[in-house]
C-alpha cells in the first residue's frame, strides 16, 4: 500500500505569521511615535489613520493568502487519497485528477471563509487594541502636569504596547499572543478542510471508512484512536463511529488526520489489531 504523503501547510503558516509580525511592528511602531509626541488630538487622528492602513493591508493579504492556503490543503488531501485508494500510482497522476467536485468546491469555499473569519477576527481585535492604547494614552498626556521625557517610553506606555499584542482573549479568558495565535487558528482549520477533503474522497472513491493516523510524537489523548476504523458519514450503516462524534479528536492544533479505507477486508495489519479483525 502507497504511503501517506506527509502533509506540508509550513510555507503557508509561515508566509500569515510573518506578514502579521510585520504588521504588528508597524502598528507598535505608530503608537511609540504617538507616545513620545505631544499626543495632541491631530496625533491622535493620524495615529489611528495610520494603524487604519496597517490593518486594511493585512485583511487584502488575508483575503489572497486564504485562497491559497485553503486550496493547498485540499489539493494535497486529495492527491493523498486518490494515492492511498490507489486511483492513481504517482504524486503527478494524482494531481492531475484533482479536478474539484461540486461538493469539493464548496468545501474549499468554506475553508476559504473560515480562514478570513478568524483571521479578520486578529485585526479586528488589533484594531480595538491600539484604538484603547491611544484614547488611554491621549488621556494620560491631557492630565500631564510636567513636561515628561521625551525620549524615555514611561513604564505605563511600555505595558500599552504589550497590551496591543494580544490576538484575542478567549472564552476561558487566555491572552494570545498574535504570532502563536495565528499559527494555532491556521494550523487547526487547514487540517480541518484537509480532514473534510479526505473525508468528501473516501465516500465518493472508498469505502465509506478510514481510519485515524499514527503519530509517534503525540502527547495528547487522540493517541487512543490511532489506527481506529471510523464511517465518514453518520447515516453510512456501520458498526464503527461516524468520525466526529469520538471525543477529543481532532480538537484544535490537532495533528491526526484521517486516511481513507478503499477495501473494509484488506487492510493494513496494525489497523486490523487495534480494531480486533
Ligand atoms: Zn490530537
Amino acid at each position: 500500500m502507497a504511503n501517506w504523503p506527509e502533509i506540508d501547510f509550513s510555507q503557508s503558516t509561515e508566509d500569515i505569521r510573518k506578514q502579521f509580525e510585520k504588521a504588528l511592528k508597524e502598528i507598535q511602531s505608530a503608537l511609540r511615535s504617538f507616545l513620545l509626541s505631544d499626543a495632541t488630538r491631530k496625533d491622535l487622528l493620524a495615529t489611528e489613520k495610520e494603524i487604519r492602513l496597517i490593518l486594511s493591508d493585512m485583511e487584502k493579504y488575508i483575503d489572497e493568502w486564504s485562497s491559497e492556503a485553503a486550496e493547498s490543503s485540499v489539493t494535497q488531501a486529495l492527491v493523498a487519497s486518490l494515492l492511498m485508494l490507489g486511483l492513481a500510482e504517482t504524486v503527478e497522476e494524482a494531481r492531475e485528477q484533482t479536478k474539484l467536485t461540486r461538493k469539493q468546491t464548496a468545501l474549499l469555499d468554506y475553508a476559504v471563509e473560515s480562514l478570513r473569519t478568524d483571521l479578520k477576527a486578529v485585526t479586528a481585535n488589533l484594531e480595538r487594541q491600539t484604538r484603547s492604547v491611544i484614547r488611554r494614552s491621549y488621556t494620560d498626556s491631557m492630565k500631564r502636569t510636567s513636561t515628561q521625557s521625551q525620549t524615555e517610553i514611561s513604564r505605563a506606555a511600555k505595558q500599552m504596547l504589550a497590551d496591543a499584542d494580544i490576538a484575542i482573549i478567549d472564552k476561558a479568558g487566555r491572552r494570545w499572543k498574535t504570532s502563536h495565535y495565528v499559527d494555532v487558528v491556521t494550523n487547526t482549520r487547514l487540517m480541518e478542510s484537509y480532514r473534510e477533503a479526505v473525508a468528501l474522497d473516501g465516500i465518493k472513491n472508498g469505502s465509506g471508512h478510514a481510519y485515524v493516523s499514527y503519530n509517534s510524537k503525540t502527547t495528547d489523548r487522540c493517541k487512543d484512536f490511532h489506527y481506529s476504523i471510523v464511517k465518514l458519514a453518520p447515516d453510512i450503516d456501520s458498526k464503527y463511529p461516524y468520525y466526529r462524534d469520538l471525543p477529543h479528536l481532532f480538537h484544535v492544533n490537532c495533528r491526526h488526520y484521517l486516511i481513507p479505507i478503499k477495501n473494509l477486508n484488506d487492510l493494513p495489519a496494525n489497523v486490523r489489531s487495534k480494531n480486533g479483525l
